[in-house]
């Protein structure tokens, strides 16, 4: 008898599923519009041209491997923090930000949750919007942490229900978290404007919540980084205390080298430094120090200002291409004469449109069009091209007839 005879299977992990599938399917005529991850024209994957120069940099240096230090590269994470929070930020001439490494969005999420599972002196129960990524719940729960809810989207406006929001808000008990995603909201792409912002500011603070911001998309939802750390921004000039997750898979294209930073604001510079050495030792029992590659691919981007204005126009290039693609694909529909409006389409920003599409027309798309989609309606803009958009739009038109 095996010690584990009672491990049951878990289940799929229903996005990597659907792009197994995809691969499976033999229909020339094939769109994965699944997976998070920016396709080019040519529905392949993009190695950003900064990229690709601060790399061969960084490999022409012939520098030692040894390990980063438990926080990462100071170069790195200094100026990620900077980025999110602008260089004159008040945070950071005061020395009030403890900010580390990461293992991308997914392991800052990771570090701010075993933090605040530790040292959280209030409820102790993360809220999230509805919907939310999926691997939110999970994360938080790992911490030992509770998750809940908060209203967010309105399905059948397919925008934001700015009242039910702010409604959902102000009932949340006092001192609890709750996460807010800082950009180019996922699944929706529906994001509230700068006012909206100030108002789901104002009622945390009123209601002493806590906002965990998890910022993924930074510069790629509308190809400019100051606009796309409005919210950030907002919270830091109205005198929060907040967490953020930071990552560099979508702005930088590196997914896999498993880029971000976490930072947590606190009051004082004496207060960062004690939550630095907690996090230090979180970290050390987590994974010990994090990769180096990817981090000196963004610091050498980030160091040179030639360099930094070819990421710049990167993000825009991304940023374009995408925004064009959501016009294209609004417009077929229109020209096809479908009677629904696709309004949201474009007003929705970022990398997923959430398109309304009901479970039974997703699967007829997925089985008789072989162009695979997540469940609830989410496509990822990024994954058409002028190629295929008048095929997807062309099969939406047919599915929802
Ligand atoms: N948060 C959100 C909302 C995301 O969409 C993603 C990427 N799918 C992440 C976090 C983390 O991604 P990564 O760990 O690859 O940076």
């Amino acid at each position: 008898r095996s010690w584990f005879t009672d491990v049951k299977m878990a289940p799929p992990d229903a996005i990597l599923g659907l792009t197994e599938a995809f691969l499976k399917d033999k229909n020339p005529k094939r769109v994965n519009l699944g997976v998070g991850a920016y396709r080019d024209d040519n529905s392949k994957p993009w190695v950003l041209p900064s990229v690709k120069e601060a790399q061969k940099r960084v490999i022409a240096k012939n520098m030692n491997k040894e390990y980063a230090p438990i926080q990462g590269l100071a170069d790195f994470y200094n100026k990620s923090i900077a980025l999110a929070l602008g260089e004159d930020s008040d945070i950071l001439k005061n020395n009030c930000n403890a900010t580390v490494q990461s293992l991308s969005g997914t392991g800052a999420l990771r570090i701010g949750a075993a933090f605040l599972g530790l040292f959280w002196k209030g409820e102790r129960v993360v809220y999230l919007p509805t919907p939310t990524w999926p691997n939110h719940r999970p994360i938080f729960m790992h911490s030992g942490l509770k998750v809940a809810n908060y209203s967010y989207y309105d399905p059948n406006k397919r925008a934001l229900n700015e009242q039910a929001l702010f409604e959902s808000l102000c009932k949340i008990p006092e001192k609890s978290i709750v996460l807010l995603h800082a950009c180019a909201h996922n699944p929706t792409g529906v994001d509230p404007n700068a006012e909206q912002w100030c108002e789901i500011s104002r009622i945390m603070k009123s209601r002493n919540l806590y906002a965990f911001f998890d910022m993924a998309y930074l510069g790629f939802a509308s190809g400019d980084i100051d606009n796309d750390a409005l919210a950030v921004r907002i919270f830091s000039a109205e005198g929060h205390t907040f967490c953020l997750a930071q990552s560099y898979a979508k702005n930088m294209g590196l997914y896999g080298e498993r880029v971000g930073s976490f930072t947590l604001v606190c009051n004082s510079k004496d207060e960062a430094e004690r939550v630095t050495s907690n996090l230090k030792t979180i970290i050390r029992a987590m994974y010990s120090s994090p990769p180096i590659h990817g981090a000196r691919i963004a610091m050498e981007i980030f160091k040179d200002d030639e360099l930094y204005c070819v990421w710049l126009d990167d993000l825009k290039t991304m940023a374009n291409r995408t925004i064009s693609m959501r016009k294209e694909l609004k417009e077929k529909l229109i020209s096809l004469g479908s009677k629904h409006s696709w309004e949201h389409i474009t007003n929705q920003i970022g990398m997923f449109c959430y398109t309304g599409l009901k479970a039974e027309q997703v699967s007829r798309l997925i089985k008789e069009y072989s162009i695979y989609l997540t469940k609830d309606g989410r496509i990822a803009v990024v994954g058409l091209t002028t190629k295929n958009v008048a095929y997807v739009a062309e099969s939406i038109h047919a599915v929802t007839k």
